[in-house]
C-alpha cells in the first residue's frame, strides 16, 4: 500500500486502469469510456477477500483486475 501523499497527481485514467492491489491493468470498461455493462466485473465472480484487501477508501472508487478479483491457487488459504 502506498502511504499518504506518495500520489504526486490527482485521480486521472492511468489511476483509474491499475489494479489497486497488483498495478496491471484492471481491464475496466468504465475507466475505457466503456459502458459499464461491458466490463469483466459484470459477468465475473469476485473474490470477496480480494475486496477485503482494498483500502476502505478505494472500495468502489477503483477497480481491481480479472486475476486478483478472482479466487485462484495464487491466493494462499492458511487452515487449510
Ligand atoms: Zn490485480
Amino acid at each position: 500500500m502506498m502511504p499518504a501523499g506518495t500520489r504526486t497527481g490527482t485521480r486521472n485514467e492511468t489511476w483509474a486502469q491499475q489494479c489497486p492491489l497488483c498495478g496491471q491493468s484492471n481491464g475496466c470498461a468504465v475507466a475505457q469510456g466503456l459502458p459499464a455493462a461491458q466490463c469483466w466485473c459484470m459477468t465475473a465472480d469476485i473474490d470477496p477477500q480480494a475486496l477485503q484487501r482494498l483500502a476502505p477508501a478505494e472500495r468502489g472508487q477503483r477497480c481491481i483486475c480479472p486475476a486478483c478479483g478472482r479466487a485462484g491457487p495464487a491466493t494462499p488459504n492458511p487452515g487449510d
